[in-house]
């Protein structure tokens, strides 16, 4: 239609097929999956077992160039491009989308289910919940925290002995450790499995973690951008006897059990990855994880139907995963691993799929292959940059766009440092000229890109990126000669500094005393050969948000780091960045409202 209609009056006007009827249709057996209403479900992970055998399709990413607040279109693009593969060039494909998390849809940038006629659907319930994960999350890393705290406090107000026998449980007279428990007795050097034989002194160190409060670097978590809970003060009752500590909330989305669910590959490997988390130091030095707090068990419960990834489809009726959803800029920002893995089993060998990073190719990205590939294993076969032309004007500007593609230019580079071809999706706006659309083309294939397509799937759905879905095609034909950017077993310091320099173009890095202190003690914790994950603004190359294009001669500013083991990365945070984002004047709730008689909700975008 035109003028294109609203994302939701567009969402609303198809009618989702089943997701029955789709799970069938993509080759899933019934008992595979588990129905949440109309269009909605969860894929059981049997279907990896069942499937292993098959060769894996071609796995394509998505990336940007340095965006606008509101996003440039990579969602659009990702659902453009499946919809094109299989709904026009009659190819296998899956989409796999991050779960939006509600702070930006209540927020600012609103929902993420694409746009225009390149959406998932139904989209409020993609933006609104979906089937709860985020909230398991929330749940789970907060247990962790409450148990934090709560241990403290216990340790501090009894002894030894009443503490032993309150953690070793008494079941009709018999003693016995839990299976963490003797993992940890081993860690202690007590080589013990029958509680009756530890002395006074081996009951002791088994009693007390010991944390050190000012250590905690495990935050609670909540899923609303709360400004007013970035630094708060916990344990201000008389029941908490004067314990209390400052403390913060961080939006749910950057909780390292996120970052867990995204990188795992099993309930098994989910497991182990939350009892590694290490929640603080204790009093010697030593990291103090989930295992030692034996909350290891009560997280995977929580966490067991968020593992499964969540099926729904494209306005085309195509199918698409939506599973997990870290922030790019604070956080890992891709979906999950378990995703792509089922979905390239799906669509067999001939098909693709389409997965999308947060964020210019400095962000999302530099993750995707430096963190998320390392741990999935799968190699990629093409990268499509989705890119707006001029989103903010609409007068026809030459110059300005020609002075803008310097940063589109740049990110193609980064992405072929990883050796993986580059094809451009220019995301047409109804403003753009043919002259410009020509001009940008020009300038990303004279920057290395293998190719560089105008895609109007935004005004017409699917059938505006044929050519995109072609040129992909045959850039995923090429042999991909993909590689990692560092070497994991350097030291942390040279992988930072890696990043800063040949993906940010940074002169150098600049260490806190605090950055570098950190970075001693996880190196002499054993924890030096993780890959890096750098929280950084979105909205420069560089660390400072208003330096726009391809700034040079900056030295990145690293202000302190911080240790993901469960996930399997270190964290450095570049300059000021909050992990708890705050709402503007206006904020997107303003819009969205429920008529009471349809039950339909209105506003969101
Ligand atoms: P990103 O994934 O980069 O954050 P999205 O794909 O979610 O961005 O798009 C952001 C917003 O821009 C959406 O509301 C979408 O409808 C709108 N948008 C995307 N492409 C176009 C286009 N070609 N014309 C007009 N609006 C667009």
């Amino acid at each position: 239609l035109s003028p294109v209609p609203s994302d939701i009056e567009i969402s609303r006007g198809q009618t989702p097929k089943a997701v029955d009827v789709l799970a069938k249709e993509i080759g899933l057996l019934a008992d595979e999956i588990e129905i949440y209403g109309k269009s909605k479900a969860k894929v059981r992970l049997s279907v990896l077992e069942r499937l292993k055998d098959q060769a894996d399709g071609k796995y394509v990413l998505v990336a940007g160039i340095t965006p606008t607040p509101l996003g440039e279109g990579k969602s659009t693009v990702t659902i453009g491009l499946v919809q094109a593969l299989t709904a026009h060039l009659n190819v296998n494909s899956f989409a796999c989308l991050r779960q939006p998390s509600q702070g930006p849809t209540f927020g600012v940038k609103g929902g993420a289910a694409g746009g225009g006629y390149a959406q998932v659907i139904p989209m409020e319930e993609f933006n609104l919940h979906l089937t709860g994960d985020i909230h398991a999350i929330t749940a789970a890393n907060n247990l962790l925290a409450a148990a934090i705290d709560t241990r403290i406090l216990h340790e501090n107000t009894q002894t030894d002995k009443a503490l032993y026998n309150r953690l070793v449980p008494l079941v009709n007279g018999v003693r016995e450790f839990s299976e963490i428990q003797l993992a940890r007795l081993k860690k202690l050097g007590i080589n013990k499995t029958d509680p009756s034989t530890l002395t006074e002194e081996e009951v002791s160190k088994f009693a007390r973690l010991d944390i050190d409060p000012s250590t905690i670097t495990w935050q609670r978590v909540l899923d609303t951008n709360d400004r007013f809970l970035r630094k708060i003060t916990i344990g201000q009752g008389n029941t908490e006897k004067g314990y209390s500590r400052q403390a913060q909330f961080d939006i749910a989305v950057a909780s390292e059990i996120m970052a867990v669910l995204a990188l795992t590959d099993s309930l098994a490997d989910m497991k182990a990855r939350l009892g590694r988390m290490v929640v603080a130091s204790d009093k010697s030095g030593q990291p103090v994880t989930a295992d030692d707090l034996g909350v290891t068990g009560a997280l995977t419960v929580l966490m067991k139907d968020a593992i499964k990834p969540n099926l729904m489809q494209t306005l085309e009726g195509t199918p698409v995963f939506v599973h997990a959803g870290p922030f790019a800029n604070i956080a890992h920002g891709n979906s999950s691993v378990l995703a792509d893995k089922i979905a390239l089993k799906l669509v067999g060998e001939e098909g693709f799929v389409v997965t999308e990073a947060g964020f210019g190719a400095d962000i999302g990205m530099e993750k995707f292959f430096n963190i998320k590939c390392r741990a999935s294993g799968l190699v990629p076969n093409v990268v499509t940059a989705g890119v707006p032309l001029k989103k903010e004007y609409t007068e026809e500007n030459i110059q300005l766009v020609a002075d803008g593609c310097c940063n589109l230019q740049k990110q193609i580079q980064i992405a072929q440092l990883f050796g993986v071809p580059v094809v451009v999706a220019l995301n047409v706006f109804k403003t753009d000229t043919r002259a410009e659309i020509d001009l940008v083309c020009e300038l990303a294939k004279r920057a290395g890109a293998f190719d560089a397509v105008p895609c109007y799937h935004w005004s017409v759905g699917g059938k505006g990126s044929v050519d995109l879905a072609r040129a992909v095609r045959e850039a995923a034909s090429k042999r991909s000669r993909f590689q990692f950017l560092y070497d994991v077993q350097l030291p942390i310091v040279d992988k930072i500094r890696t990043i800063a320099q040949a993906v940010y173009g940074a002169k150098d890095i600049e260490l806190s005393p605090e950055a570098q202190a950190k970075i001693d003690r996880y190196t002499q914790q054993g924890f030096g050969n993780l890959p890096i994950c750098m929280a950084k603004t979105h909205l420069s190359l560089s660390h400072q948000p208003d330096r726009k294009g391809v700034p040079r001669d900056f030295i990145l500013p690293i202000s302190d780091v911080r240790a993901s083991i469960g996930a399997g990365f270190i964290y450095p945070l570049v300059g000021t960045m909050s992990t708890m984002p705050g709402l503007p004047t206006r904020p997107c709730f303003y819009d969205i409202d429920l008529d009471t008689e349809t039950e339909q909700v209105k506003g969101l975008f």
